[in-house]
């Protein structure tokens, strides 16, 4: 069957693509790291092909997949595109995916044995996050033992994603997965989850 192009998968596209500006600006998207995605029509998102630098995207490194990850087009989507699909699955109010290699994540989660959480209390950062209003809070987000088979990490991150409302989770010496009702969260969910593991990273050093 034909691929017919999506109606919003220009601008999806436009969107991830100023996404990966944004990131590599910030240092967040060193060598070909991570991953981008928007939900589209139609059960469909856009998301960042295999092996494209996030910081030099072009709309041919922008692909259409369905919500089971599979691709719409003869391109190969990324890695972890299952993930996507599950926050996607989970979260109907969800509509953008970004996922970076943060350093302060890679250095923060190495001595967390297996799957385990990260507390960050008392920033006034945290107010980055819907629904959080004031520093007085605690937000502990998920880390998931890193691994290749997308199958298992996803089993996982679902049975912990259903029982709470998050904004992030975190993989065990590998990155950050944020995501918004649009591109805009899920840039400052992912800018302000960065902040905060950097300063948690800092606090280490000076106590
Ligand atoms: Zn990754």
């Amino acid at each position: 069957m034909q691929f017919q192009m999506k109606n919003n998968f220009k601008k999806a596209a436009q969107e991830i693509i100023k996404a990966g500006n944004r990131m590599d600006h910030l240092n967040l998207a060193l060598a070909t790291s991570g991953n981008y995605s928007i939900r589209l029509e139609d059960n469909t998102m856009a998301i960042t092909v295999s092996g494209a630098h996030k910081g030099k995207l072009k709309e041919s490194d922008i692909m259409c997949t369905d919500l089971r990850g599979l691709p719409l087009e003869s391109k190969k989507p990324s890695s972890e595109t299952l993930l996507h699909c599950l926050i996607y699955d989970l979260y109907p109010e969800t509509n953008a995916i970004l996922h970076t290699h943060s350093v302060a994540c890679n250095v923060l989660t190495r001595s967390i044995e297996g799957d385990g959480e990260i507390f960050l209390s008392d920033y006034e950062m945290l107010k980055a996050y819907r629904g959080i209003h004031t520093h007085e809070v605690t937000v502990s987000l998920p880390v998931f033992k890193n691994m290749q088979d997308m199958v298992v990490l996803s089993e996982k991150a679902i049975s912990v994603l259903n029982k709470n409302k998050l904004p992030a989770f975190l993989i065990r010496c590998h990155g950050i997965y944020g995501w918004g009702s649009d591109m805009d969260e899920a840039i400052r969910v992912v800018e302000a989850t960065e902040m905060l593991l950097l300063c948690e990273m800092h606090q280490k050093k000076v106590k």
